[in-house]
């Protein structure tokens, strides 16, 4: 009979931990183990799913590029050019109940009545949210030619951490000291395209610095077409076999691909 009633007791206690909002061990231990679903849009767009919130990173495309997915929890852009920043998007989706994290830059081009939900983030500021923490990493341009396109402080990369898992968002950038000096990173989102951002072997040589876990080439269309990301992935993976090079289909809607 005392067995049986320990065993009572267990049960009960055991479904209120998992019926408690705030975060007890079981759901620690369920955050760790949720996995990371990515969802390429376009470009820089994507959408992370995790553990039952959504983000959607750079929203371009119109409402209908959305339309299968879950609407966003959290919605982060990096920059104000229109592949990043695109208002006709933000405006046409679902934000009622959206956290916007972006950077001063963004923050004061968004219309009026979206800055009360917009966390604006300078480069090295961090925030924890419930679901994941949010550090916002410089992205900037390095070669003389391209200062123009992005000036160091303006925008943001991101780096993410959903329970033990980091992503490294690059934003658009140039192999500057900041990417290469992260650590830990599981899943990093690399940029390479010309002449806004760089090449794919400044890209591969970041990233053989810093050495995440697995990389996304991702926002690769440049004024003169694709970068070579096949050749990002040979110099990536000649040096080492310990990153996974992932590659997505960035680009659904172009047929010259
Ligand atoms: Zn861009």
């Amino acid at each position: 009979m005392k067995i049986k009633y320990a065993l009572v007791i267990f049960f009960t206690l055991s479904l209120l931990a998992c019926k408690n909002d705030k975060k007890t061990d079981t759901d620690k231990k369920n955050s760790q183990s949720a996995e990371l679903k990515i969802t390429p849009i376009e470009h820089a767009t994507m959408v992370l799913e995790y553990n039952g919130k959504t983000i959607y990173v750079d929203p371009t495309g119109g409402k209908e590029a959305f339309e299968s997915l879950p609407k966003a929890d959290y919605i982060l852009i990096t920059d104000i050019h229109s592949d990043h920043l695109h208002l006709n998007t933000i405006e046409a989706i679902e934000t009622s109940t959206a956290t916007i994290i972006a950077p001063e830059a963004v923050y004061e081009l968004l219309p009026k009545n979206f800055r009360q939900q917009t966390e604006a983030m300078i480069n090295g500021s961090k925030v924890d949210y419930e679901a994941f923490s949010i550090e916002a990493i410089p992205m900037y341009n390095l070669r003389e030619e391209a200062l123009k396109y992005h000036s160091k402080g303006r925008g943001n990369g991101y780096v993410l951490t959903f329970g033990k898992e980091r992503i490294y968002i690059s934003g658009d950038t140039e192999d500057i000291p900041e990417m290469r000096k992260l650590q830990n990173i599981d899943k990093a989102f690399i940029c390479m395209n010309l002449p806004y951002t760089m090449t794919v072997e400044s890209a591969a040589d970041a990233v053989l610095n810093f050495k995440p876990m697995q990389v996304y080439p991702y926002h690769y269309r440049g004024t003169e077409g694709y970068s070579d990301v096949e050749k990002f992935k040979a110099i990536v993976n000649e040096k080492t076999k310990d990153i996974e090079v992932i590659q997505l289909d960035w680009y659904p809607n172009d047929s010259e691909k």
